[in-house]
């Protein structure tokens, strides 16, 4: 049983680092072509690391400098990416941020700023790779499916998260999106899909494992004793996006070494 992406074509959204950074690998050593986005001009030197990594290793794609939050970038965004490589088969709508605050202190811009990216980037990525999905239509020597969208959401999806308010909203109404759009667009064979990742090492929850003491913390939330790693989820968005996985949809998957198990209760409660 093979993984295979061949002749596809993957935007995957904020892929300069973590996460992403790992989506990108997986789905281009699977044989797709990877748009590694990034959003600014601060952090190309990231984004043209990955691609490299990708050519180096025989994979092909390119960077593409696009905000997410911003209408006119993904639409130009998508369009280049048709221009140049015929059509998108796979969105992974990564890109996230965190501006956390108690609540009664953040600020509308802390609000807005998380929403913007987390939640309205995902809408708009959604929105353009599906009416590219519904112009080109079913071609068997793709896929099976006429197009695959994975959200990579949060173990906070559900577990409520003080002092990130914005976060965890933004995060919840990821997984009612993920299902409208599966619910929608079910009989045109496009497949939605969440990934909720637990604690995985990257520059977004450094302070969370970059001492003994904070990782020591950390673990005690999770089972499994260690933390994740951008290609656990790189793994599963590569089996998500192939017809392998061709019955899942509308439906997220935790990847997160039991966290959303509650280990504060293993003792009981
Ligand atoms: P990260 O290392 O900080 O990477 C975030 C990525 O998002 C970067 O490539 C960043 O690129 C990009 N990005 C930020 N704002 C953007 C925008 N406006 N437009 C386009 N790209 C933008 O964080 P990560 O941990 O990999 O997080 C990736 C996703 O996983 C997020 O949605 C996050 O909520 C989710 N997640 C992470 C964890 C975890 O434990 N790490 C757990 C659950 C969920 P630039 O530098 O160019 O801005």
């Amino acid at each position: 049983m093979e993984i295979s992406l061949r002749n596809q074509v993957a935007v995957v959204t904020g892929a300069s680092s973590g996460i992403g950074s790992g989506i990108a690998k997986s789905l281009a050593s699977a044989g797709a072509a990877v748009i590694v986005n990034h959003s600014s001009e601060r952090s190309l030197d990231e984004a043209q690391a990955v691609l490299k990594e990708i050519t180096d290793a025989g994979g092909n794609g390119i960077t593409y400098q696009c905000d997410v939050s911003r209408e006119d970038q993904v639409i130009k965004m998508f369009q280049d990416t048709v221009s140049q490589f015929g059509t998108v088969d796979i969105l992974i709508n990564n890109a996230g941020i965190q501006k956390d605050s108690k609540f009664t202190e953040m600020t509308l811009d802390q609000w807005n700023a998380v929403i913007g990216v987390n939640l309205t980037g995902q809408f708009l990525c959604a929105r353009e790779a599906i009416k590219e999905f519904l112009r080109r239509g079913i071609d068997p020597s793709r896929s099976i499916a006429c197009g695959k969208i994975i959200h990579i959401s949060s173990v906070h999806e559900i577990i409520p998260w003080a002092g990130h308010a914005n976060y965890a909203a933004s995060k919840g109404a990821v997984r009612m999106l993920m299902q409208t759009l599966a619910q929608e667009y079910g009989a045109d064979k496009i497949r939605v899909n969440s990934i909720c990742p637990g604690a995985i090492q990257t520059p977004i929850n450094k302070d969370a494992w970059s001492t003994q003491e904070a990782l020591s913390s950390l673990l005690s939330l999770i089972p499994y004793n260690r933390i994740g790693q951008p290609q656990d989820i790189g793994n599963l968005a590569a089996f998500l996006a192939s017809d392998l996985a061709d019955y899942i949809t509308g439906t997220s998957i935790f990847v997160d070494g039991a966290m959303t198990t509650f280990e504060s209760f293993s003792t009981g409660g």
